[in-house]
């Protein structure tokens, strides 16, 4: 492959930039324009903002990232505009939410960090909120009130990881935090809390 170095290059420059997407619009509605690509989904074509909300109802811990006429930049699917919410099938209205305190909820799976919007879901049937998390496949860092998780995904990578290569938890969150950011800044606070609680879950 070394022969083919320069062009090995130059599809990695392109994928850089915005592509065959040049001043295109977003390729599921063909009306606004295409600003954002998700670097968790398969493909590179670039959506409008509501597209992307609607495709990752889902999917809402992928990191998606939207360019700003230079250059891409990261931006959460929450503000995008991206509510999760728990109790219910999703993409299924809950007739009672109730948002998580202070529309501040932090989420640790294998792939980064991710500060969420999230409703609980205060129907009648409803389960407490622990129980809500649970169902959904995320522990919650604290028993009571819980305001932010780990998700059983990032846990067994973590377990796994310390069988084969003794990784702290600190290293292994710190791996987090720089695919979740890069460039130094700080990650959430409290996503600390869900790792040191993962003794709970082995
Ligand atoms: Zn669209
Ligand atoms: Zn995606
Ligand atoms: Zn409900």
């Amino acid at each position: 492959w070394k022969n083919d170095r320069a062009a090995y290059l130059d599809e990695l420059i392109w994928l850089e930039g915005r592509g065959d997407a040049v001043d295109s619009v977003c390729v599921q509605c063909r009306e606004l324009p295409a600003l954002i690509r998700c670097d968790d989904c398969f493909g590179q074509a670039m959506y409008c903002e509501r597209c992307v909300v609607g495709q990752h109802v889902k999917t809402p811990l992928h990191q998606v990232k939207k360019w700003n006429g230079l250059y891409f930049e990261c931006v959460t699917l929450k503000v995008l505009g991206l509510w999760i919410q728990l109790g219910h099938p999703p993409g299924q209205r809950c007739v009672n939410p109730r948002h998580a305190f202070n529309d501040d909820f932090v989420v640790m799976d294998s792939l980064g960090i991710h500060e969420v919007s999230l409703d609980f879901c205060s129907c009648e049937t409803a389960k407490d909120h622990v129980m809500q998390l649970l169902r959904m496949c995320w522990f919650p860092a604290t028993p009571t009130d819980p305001r932010s998780a780990a998700t059983f995904r990032v846990l067994e990578a973590y377990q796994l990881l310390s069988f084969e290569s003794k990784a702290s938890a600190l290293e292994f969150y710190q791996s987090l935090v720089r695919l979740t950011n890069n460039t130094g800044l700080p990650p959430p606070v409290r996503s600390v809390i869900c790792l040191s609680n993962s003794n709970l879950f082995t």
